[in-house]
């Protein structure tokens, strides 16, 4: 009989930050006693530190397999759906059955109407764990088991300007390309004045040649955002993000059939469900999975579901030590219709520190981890912070 899963556990790992994600507090933005803050522009709550949640799975013949899940805010709470809930289902399970486990997992809870949040969060880990378990027991790279390898480098574009002033946001994006990255993504909650003034001083600034992008946060009615897109268009924009509140998807549709540029969307969806619900009504045309909340087994079911739509992935990336990325990049180099992938500038260098692995992102591109499973497992470094 082949190696059954033996244990499986969670950890909270907390990082200091000398910056604050999305750039230094701003007027009325304070921190409470738990370190959280909420943004007036999105009104979302954010901590001042990095926080996530990771996923131990053993095998009883001892192969270790690390998943990692979002855990920004209430890192207990996908933690002890984990240990109380999921890790029970899981212990005794083939490694080798990722997928069937994930579908009898996420099945124990749907009628009740946990087919989203947190326990789809807590889910993601396990499916990320068990994957990467079953990479290291085959010998071979996640992207192989997953269809095959079609590369091992990927485009990444540089997300966020977080500086105050335009020229300076247009000088950080210029210190970017003076590194060999030539697309970029500016956040619209952080601009002041007028939207498409910023998109001509980045296009001024970075050349004809560079993809300039914007994350408009979901802070815009329908109207508005076409609106707003009209008044960037002009200037070249490869695509916007997120222009109305996630709930939206009439408004979605809207904005996909009146403006001129790339609608793009989906770093809060869990499920092919949500991506569904959106491509069926035309309402987006670039997906934004985000591993970190999907998992393997979803991340691949809304990748095939946007190909079957010839649609683009160009997957997120958010908060976290490297082991979702580094699965959101095995998933992404099998994909043909995956062109990019987030690079979040603040937060990949300084947790490179956390894993061990040749993951790496340099010259405008990831180079994809190396090695069986993942290609990455947590450092000693991270080792020593974990907490159960
Ligand atoms: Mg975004």
């Amino acid at each position: 009989m082949s190696a059954r899963v033996a244990k499986v556990e969670a950890f909270s790992i907390t990082i200091p930050r000398e910056e604050v994600y999305l750039g230094a507090l701003r007027p009325g933005e304070v921190a409470n006693a738990r370190g959280y803050f909420v943004r007036s522009g999105n009104r979302t709550v954010y901590p001042v530190y990095d926080r996530s949640v990771l996923v131990r799975i053993e095998t009883t013949d001892g192969a270790v397999g690390w998943g990692e899940t979002y855990g920004i805010v209430a890192p207990g709470a996908p933690m002890a759906i984990i240990e109380d809930l999921l890790g029970p289902f899981v212990v005794g399970r083939d490694p080798l059955d990722a997928v069937v486990i994930h579908e009898d997992l996420y099945d124990m809870m749907r009628v009740r109407g946990y087919t989203g949040g947190y326990y789809l969060d807590a889910l993601a880990a396990v499916d990320i764990a068990l994957w990467d378990l079953a990479g290291r027991i085959a010998g071979l790279p996640l992207a192989k088991l997953l269809g095959g390898q079609r590369r091992n480098e990927i485009p990444a574009y540089v997300s966020g300007l977080p500086k105050p002033t335009r020229e300076a946001r247009v000088d950080f994006a210029r210190s970017w390309k003076d590194k060999g990255f030539d697309a970029f993504k500016v956040a619209a909650p952080m601009l002041v004045g007028d939207i498409g003034e910023e998109i001509a001083a980045l296009r001024a600034g970075l050349g004809p040649s560079a993809r300039i992008a914007v994350d408009m946060h979901w802070e815009y009615s329908a109207a508005g955002a076409v609106r707003a897109i009209d008044a960037m268009a002009p200037h070249g924009l490869w695509f916007a993000e997120a222009p109305v509140a996630p709930e939206d998807v009439d408004g979605l549709a809207t904005v996909a059939a009146k403006a001129r540029v790339p609608i793009a969307a989906g770093e809060e969806w869990r499920t092919v469900f949500e991506a569904r619900a959106r491509i069926d009504r035309q309402a987006v045309t670039i997906l934004q999975p985000e591993m970190g909340h999907t998992g393997v087994t979803e991340f691949m079911r809304i990748a095939r579901y946007a190909e079957a739509h010839h649609l683009e992935i160009i997957p997120h990336a958010t908060i976290g030590i490297g082991i979702f990325l580094a699965a959101s990049l095995q998933a992404t180099a099998a994909l043909r219709n995956a062109p990019f992938h987030e690079f979040q500038h603040s937060i990949f260098g300084a947790n490179l520190r956390f894993i061990d692995g040749d993951m790496r992102c340099a010259a405008g591109r990831y180079h994809v981890p190396g090695g069986p499973g993942l290609g990455v497992a947590p450092s000693a470094e991270a080792l020593r912070l974990l907490k159960s």
